[in-house]
């Protein structure tokens, strides 16, 4: 049944398709499948590779609708995943086991997920362009009301799931990095009650240690020496220790573009990333919230955050448009090789700087370009 539920997923798209047992994956909480189905034993892992054409448009801003490019294949991606994860789910479910196919991304434990949180937070931003001096809209630019939890614990971790299944390991950056694409895959999972042969776990981690990821992250999330160890199943791997994820929610979430010598994210507004965790923590909280009563830009970046946090990544939901990204860069920069590393960093280093224009965004270039 195994290599029948592996094709099935290949013929849906996935580039690459692993199982785990539900052993390998104990200790890590995040990464708990029965999460979602208490009977699970089995995890189904897959990857699809991002486009490297489009990559590197982004990443070196070739012209304004590289953003909206990269947008697109995000959003193509996710629904690919989506197919795979449901063709994976039917196969099990005709063999008689149960399965749930897991949310792709911005599914929180601890963020409450519905339509209303979403009517919410537009009703708010409504509130605040019709009737700036409403209580509501008082209470909430006084901090007497908060409306978001820094808390980003996933419901599942499909880093984890893939390292277990011999997709790839967790390279310095906590991204996972394949033999095949480095880090440039998006990953599904779909955990199952069937007990099924595990694969088994890549032997040597493809990260190589370059740094590169640590240099191309505008928020200072990443470190560049300290270690932790992370143990899946039979596998150790040395990732980079880093605080709250707050700091990397304020640049990738696009409240930052974390502006740098000649080049920032694809976000055009300006906030220094604290190096505490609590005033981190602190700063996207009230950040949210001056945002969403803002107007403009500011506010439509919110509700597009809000909308993947409150509705989920699925097909019914989700539109090209409900995908803004800013950065990803530690990500997008990790190629198979080290040439290519090099190469995306030179492009990033290079392509200016995203700055608000007449009500849209404009680039503005580096006097010299880096070599
Ligand atoms: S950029 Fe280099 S150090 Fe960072 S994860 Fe990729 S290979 Fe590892
Ligand atoms: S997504 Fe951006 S801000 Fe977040 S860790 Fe990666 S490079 Fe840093």
């Amino acid at each position: 049944m195994e290599e029948e539920i592996k094709e099935r997923a290949r013929k849906a798209g996935a580039a690459l398709v692993g199982i785990t047992s539900r052993e390998r994956l104990e200790g890590h909480a995040c990464a708990d499948p029965s999460y979602y189905l208490p009977s699970a034993r089995s995890v189904v892992s897959f990857a699809v590779p991002l486009d490297r054409r489009v990559v590197r448009d982004y990443l070196g801003k070739k012209d304004p609708s590289a953003r909206r490019e990269m947008a697109v294949l995000e959003y193509e991606t996710y629904c690919r995943l989506e197919e795979i994860g449901e063709e994976v789910k039917r196969k099990l479910e005709e063999r008689g086991h149960r399965a749930a196919n897991c949310e792709r991304n911005l599914d929180y434990r601890n963020h409450v997920r519905g339509s209303d949180r979403w009517e919410g937070a537009r009703m708010i931003a409504e509130l605040a362009r019709t009737d700036p001096e409403h209580p509501l809209v008082r209470a909430l630019r006084s901090g007497e009301v908060e409306v978001y939890n820094p808390d980003y614990t996933p419901t599942f971790s499909h880093r984890y799931a893939a390292v277990a299944a011999g997709l790839g390991r967790l390279g310095w950056s906590g991204n996972l990095v394949t033999k095949e694409y480095g880090a440039l895959v998006l990953l599904g999972s779909v955990v199952t009650e069937a007990e099924l042969e595990p694969d088994p776990q890549l032997e040597e981690n493809p990260c190589l240690g370059c740094r590169r990821c640590v240099s191309v992250c505008p928020s200072g999330f990443l470190a560049v020496k300290e270690a932790k160890v992370v143990r899946i199943g039979e596998v150790e791997d040395r990732v980079c220790r880093h605080g709250s994820l707050s700091k990397c929610v304020l640049c990738c979430g696009g409240f930052s573009g974390g502006s740098r010598e000649g080049w920032s994210t694809w976000s055009p507004w300006r906030l220094r990333v604290p190096e505490g965790d609590e005033e981190a923590d602190a700063l996207i909280r009230r950040t949210v919230v001056e945002h969403l009563l803002a107007g403009g830009g500011k506010t439509e970046n919110v509700l597009r955050f809000a909308k993947g946090i409150a509705l989920g990544l699925r097909k019914e939901v989700m539109s090209p448009e409900d995908f803004g990204p800013t950065c990803s860069f530690c990500q997008l920069v990790c190629w198979g090789s080290e040439e290519e590393r090099r190469e995306n960093v030179r492009l990033l280093f290079s392509s200016g700087v995203v700055e608000e224009e007449g009500g849209g965004v404009g680039i503005r270039r580096p006097v010299a370009r880096v070599s």
